[in-house]
């Protein structure tokens, strides 16, 4: 059972990490104006009510090291599951990660909790052809890299962290407001959603901007300056395998700056379903065509990077991420203000993907540890 994995191997980090812990928090305390560190100060060691915005990886992250520390979470999420950019796309015609594509393990903090999801089977190693395609044909890429997908999707992971996660799905976060020592938060139905102790932003850099403009400008003015950018990803089903030889591509001198065969990735359901990405800058350049012909174009692309292709897709679609991938990711792991006990993160704070996303949302829950302790 992968909590119980989880568990043991927290259990034996957990003296020297809380140890650790104390001793950041006594450090954060003597760094506070005196007025501050008498509110922590009575916070500490009180179960605390934390509301965590965005319930993609760094946010559950997040939730789950609070809720693991006894503090009171919940999270509140715009679309109608957890995921984020690592969500999976469900349809007739077959499954499709239509964001994240794959992981790789690069910290040794990330690593304990990775090898836990393997054994757990949430996750299992891909090994999938990969090559380079560009005008001159196809080569396989250089070097050894371990590629990690979620089974039976990448959303696998995701959804699994939120077990037991207090979450709100199809809630838009619009407004945040300082009342006494906590926070207000409104949905964009003007709905109260609520008051809490301390609030953690966890959505894309330019939408965090967007939400703590109003009550924590210098916040959002740090969020601004990690720009994201767009990439369309079209979804195609084909009726029988392509024989085009790989089941990934980075493409280059093309429309496209990736292309992979979903049913290649272990614990797929064999649909012949393919996700194409447009690169940054054709994205950036066509980001408000309508969904249908995004699709189409990408498809043309493909065709072209590939010489033909055997068959016609059975489907094809396409989907917008307007903010996919983080520019130029701040150097912090996350921000925060402990005057105002309000955290942001995500893969725009300390190191960009999968990965980064993860400690970003370990570091605002540890920032908030550090200010305000466990409950016993
Ligand atoms: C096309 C694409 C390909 C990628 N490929 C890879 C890859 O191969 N390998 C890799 O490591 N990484 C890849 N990434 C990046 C990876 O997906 C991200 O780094 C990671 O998933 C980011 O997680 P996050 O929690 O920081 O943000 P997100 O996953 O964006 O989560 C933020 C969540 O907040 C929600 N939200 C936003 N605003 C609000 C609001 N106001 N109220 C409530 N909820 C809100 C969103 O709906 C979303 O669920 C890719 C991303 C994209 C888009």
């Amino acid at each position: 059972m992968f909590l119980v994995s989880v568990v043991s191997a927290w259990k034996i980090q957990r003296s020297s990490e809380e140890r650790r812990r104390v001793m950041e928090g006594r450090k954060e305390l003597n760094r506070l104006p005196e007025a501050v560190a008498k509110r922590a100060r009575r916070l500490s060691d009180r179960q605390v009510s934390v509301a965590v915005v965005g319930a993609g990886f760094s946010g559950l992250a997040c939730a789950r090291t609070l809720v693991d520390h006894g503090h009171k979470v919940h999270v509140f999420e715009k679309s109608r599951g957890a995921g984020g950019r690592m969500s999976t796309r469900r349809t007739d015609f077959g499954s499709f990660d239509h964001g994240a594509q794959y992981f790789t393990v690069s910290d040794r903090r990330f690593a304990p909790w990775m090898n836990s999801w393997l054994q757990d089977g949430l996750v299992a190693r891909w090994n999938g052809g990969i090559v380079t395609l560009d005008a001159g044909g196809s080569q396989p890429t250089e070097g050894k890299t371990d590629r990690f997908v979620g089974v039976p999707g990448m959303s696998a992971i995701c959804r699994h962290l939120a077990v037991d996660l207090g979450v709100s799905f199809e809630t838009r976060v619009e407004k945040l407001e300082r009342r006494g020592a906590g926070w207000r938060l409104a949905a964009e139905s003007g709905a109260d959603l609520g008051h809490f102790d301390a609030v953690v932003i966890a959505v894309p850099a330019p939408q965090a901007a967007d939400l703590l403009a109003g009550t924590a400008p210098e916040m959002a003015a740090r969020a601004a300056e990690a720009p994201m950018a767009p990439c369309w990803a079209a979804m195609a089903s084909f009726s029988a395998p392509l024989e085009v030889g790989f089941d990934g591509a980075f493409v280059l001198g093309s429309p496209l700056s990736w292309v992979a065969r979903n049913a290649s990735k272990p614990g797929r359901d064999g649909r012949e379903s393919w996700v194409m990405h447009g690169s940054p800058d054709w994205s950036g350049q066509h980001l408000e065509l309508e969904e249908e012909d995004a699709a189409t174009q990408l498809l043309d692309a493909f065709r072209a990077a590939v010489g033909e292709l055997d068959s016609m897709p059975v489907h094809l679609d396409a989907h917008r991420w307007r903010f996919a991938l983080p520019q130029k990711p701040l150097p912090e792991p996350c921000l925060f203000d402990a005057n105002l006990r309000l955290a942001a993160c995500g893969d725009w704070c300390g190191g960009p993907r999968v990965e980064g996303a993860f400690l970003s949302g370990c570091a605002a829950a540890g920032r908030l540890l550090a200010l305000c302790g466990a409950p016993g």
